[in-house]
This record gives structure tokens, C-alpha cells and sequence, in this order.
């Protein structure tokens, strides 16, 4: 089976994470200051903040930037459940904006909209999440121009999108929110087994993330609120969390981030490959910009067919493709259906967008190590497996 995502690990990266196995330090040691470097330098940031994971990482930027009971987070449909649960491990109030069925992020037309609604009902949110599908980046222009106008935080969850640029800069640079946070997990574009970051321009939050991250403790004299003891002392200042990552990781992570651009480029190189060989199909691609670069963390497609069979007919193109050893994925189940949420009071048919995207979505084998024969037999059995489906 040919996976939709897969890690590309080299001899460099297992000898720099033998070498922590031998130092001195397997956690809080210098890895981890090497790896924050390392994103500091691709998003030209003054501060990364590295943590175990990206749910993490989307915690403790909620948490830093004063997500509370009584107060309102709003994100994406079309994402991970991680994207809206921190909002509730927070006490907080989930509500989701739904997407544009071009580029399958956050549509900032029914952003503006919900806010004037929620400003006249009194309950606009105080965090707002887009999410770059994909490793493509929401509109930040026009999310940040409401920002200004609602006073809301924005957290970027570009757990997609390392590598990707936006307006003429990397995505991370947090030109557009108060911070953006990435995810290394193996599927994504870079890896550290498990892993986040956050960045944001911010020394305040960078200080109240670095306490989070680690059981809200400190030994640094000018962050304690009274004298300390002695050299031994520490102060607890915070109410934090162990979310550190390790040295092994962090030293994958670093080794891993010299190869950023390579990641990105061969991504590129297959997915116009995929473009060119689609033009002609009946599905529909992701709507990607020259000018904002796409990561392309995924190639998603779905389905031409608008019909009440979309659903259906997705399901076989799915099992038809995994039949002939293609590894397709879906991306992905809108948040709100899932039956937690469901719990929660949110129904069928409130973002009717992510909802039909999902009913004929599936994300295609997509990483730096697909091969070309790999790809052809990917294209061929998208033709076939649509032709199979009445669609081609
Ligand atoms: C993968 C992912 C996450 C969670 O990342 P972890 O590092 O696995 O915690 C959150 N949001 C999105 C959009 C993701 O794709």
C-alpha cells in the first residue's frame, strides 16, 4: 500500500538523536534550544516555544493568551479534533466558522458575518483559530483586519503548514496573530515522532508559554514574586503542565528542519504532476496560490459530483483505491458531527461547506519519498477507480 503520508528519515537524523542517547541530557537539554533555532531561523521569529505535541502547543497558546469559562473559541470545521478540544480542556465555549469550498480553509466572508452576529448577541469569541488545510494559509489579511475591528486573539494552527510562506513571508512569522503553532507529527511535512511548536512575536507570551510547558515553575529570580531561599530554589508562579519534548526528539527535530526547503520543493514537484494528470478528471483540487506558498502537507480532491450520491460514490472511489494498493485518507470529518460534539448541541447541516467537501473527499499518497512509478499508479487508479464510479 502506498501511504498518503509517510517520514523521510536519513543516516544524519538517527546519528543525532544516537548522539543525545549518550550525552548527558535525554530532556531539558541543549537539543531542544537547537531545534527552537531551527524554527526561529525558517520563520524569522523571535521566539519558539517547543513542546510534545501540537494539541499541546494549541493548549498552552490558549491558555497564555487568557482562554477561560465564560469566554469563546472559534475555529475550522475541516480539522483535527485538536484544533476545537482545547477550547474545551480551557472551560471555554466552541463554535466553528465553515469553509470556502475553494480553498477548504476558514471562509473570512462567514467570519465577518458571525462576528456581526455575535457582536449584536453579545458573544463574540476571544480566540479565533484558522487552520491552513492542506499547508495552505487562510486568508490572515482579512482574518487580522476583523481582529482588529472585534478584538479577538488568533492562533494559527499551521500544524500543516511549516514551509509554507504567506505575503511574502513565512507562515509562523505571526505578522497576522498573536501565535502559530506546528506539528510534527510523522505525517507531517517535518518530524520529530511526536512534537509541536509554538511561535509568536511576543516576549510576554513567550515567557507564560515557557512557564506552561513546564508545571508553571521557574528558577529564574526576576520571574519569582518573592525572594528565593537559596541556589536549590525554585517557584511554582503558574498553574503549568508537563508538556516538554525530549532531546531525542527535539534532535531529530533540528537535524530534520535543515531539509525544509527539499521537503517542500519535492511536495511541489508531485503535486503539479497530480495537477496536470487531474485537469481533465472529474474531481476538484484544492485552490493553491503562487504567491502564498503552499506547504502541502496534503493533496486533497473530491468529488465533481454534486449529486446525493456524492457520499456513496466517494466511499467506493475510497475502497476501489485502496483495493489496487493506493493509501488514500480523508480529511477530514467535520468536527461538529462527530458524536462529542453532537453531545454539545452541534447538528448535521450547520456548515454545509466542510460537510460537503467531506462527502467527496479523500487526500492522496503525497510525501518526499513517492516515487515516480508510485505516482503514475496513483493517477492511473484515480482514472480507473472514477471510471469504475460512473465519474470518468
Ligand atoms: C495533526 C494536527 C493537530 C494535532 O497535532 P499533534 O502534534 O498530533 O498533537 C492539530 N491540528 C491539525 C490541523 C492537525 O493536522
Amino acid at each position: 500500500m502506498i501511504p498518503y503520508g509517510r517520514q523521510w528519515i536519513t543516516d544524519e537524523d538517527i546519528a543525532s538523536v544516537v548522539d543525545v542517547l549518550t550525552s548527558d541530557f535525554l530532556t531539558q537539554g541543549p537539543a531542544v534550544g537547537r531545534f527552537e533555532d531551527s524554527i526561529k531561523a525558517a520563520c524569522n521569529i523571535p521566539h519558539a516555544i517547543a513542546v510534545n505535541s501540537a494539541t499541546s502547543a494549541l493548549h498552552i497558546a490558549c491558555l497564555g493568551l487568557g482562554l477561560e469559562p465564560g469566554k469563546r473559541l472559534w475555529t475550522s470545521p475541516n480539522s483535527f479534533v485538536a484544533s476545537s478540544n482545547v477550547g474545551l480542556l480551557c472551560g471555554a465555549e466552541v463554535n466553528f466558522v465553515d469553509i470556502d469550498l475553494d480553498t477548504l480553509c476558514m471562509c473570512p466572508d462567514k467570519l465577518a458575518q458571525a462576528l456581526a452576529e455575535a457582536e449584536a448577541a453579545g458573544t463574540l469569541p476571544h480566540i479565533v483559530i484558522p487552520v491552513h488545510f492542506g499547508g495552505q494559509s487562510c486568508d490572515m489579511k482579512a482574518i487580522h483586519a476583523l481582529s482588529q475591528k472585534y478584538g479577538f486573539h488568533i492562533i494559527e494552527d499551521a500544524s500543516h503548514a511549516i514551509g509554507a510562506s504567506y505575503d511574502g513571508g513565512p507562515v509562523g512569522d505571526c505578522r497576522y496573530s498573536d501565535a502559530c503553532v506546528f506539528s510534527f507529527h510523522p505525517v507531517k511535512i517535518v518530524t520529530t515522532a511526536e512534537g509541536g511548536v509554538v511561535t509568536t512575536a511576543s516576549g510576554d507570551l513567550a515567557t507564560r508559554l515557557d512557564l506552561l510547558r513546564s508545571h508553571g515553575v521557574t528558577r529564574q529570580p526576576d520571574l519569582m514574586t518573592r525572594e528565593g531561599d537559596g541556589p536549590w530554589y525554585y517557584q511554582q508562579v503558574e498553574l503549568g503542565l508537563n508538556y516538554r519534548i525530549t532531546d531525542m526528539q527535539a534532535a531529530l527535530g533540528a537535524s530534520q528542519m535543515t531539509r525544509l526547503t527539499e521537503f517542500v520543493d519535492i511536495r511541489h514537484a508531485r503535486a503539479e504532476a497530480y495537477d496536470a494528470a487531474f485537469a481533465d478528471m472529474a474531481v476538484r483540487i484544492q485552490k493553491r496560490e503562487a504567491e502564498n506558498r503552499s506547504a502541502l502537507h496534503l493533496y486533497p480532491i473530491h468529488l465533481a459530483e454534486d449529486g446525493p450520491d456524492r457520499a456513496a460514490l466517494r466511499r467506493r472511489l475510497f475502497e476501489f483505491l485502496r483495493e489496487h494498493g493506493v493509501g488514500v485518507n480523508v480529511h477530514y470529518i467535520p468536527i461538529h458531527t462527530q458524536p462529542y460534539y453532537q453531545g454539545l448541541g452541534f447538528r448535521e447541516g450547520q456548515f454545509p461547506n466542510a460537510e460537503h467537501y467531506y462527502a467527496g473527499a479523500l487526500s492522496l499518497p503525497l510525501h518526499p519519498q513517492l516515487s515516480d512509478a508510485d505516482q503514475a499508479h496513483v493517477i492511473a487508479m484515480v482514472r480507473d477507480g472514477l471510471k469504475e464510479i460512473g465519474q470518468g
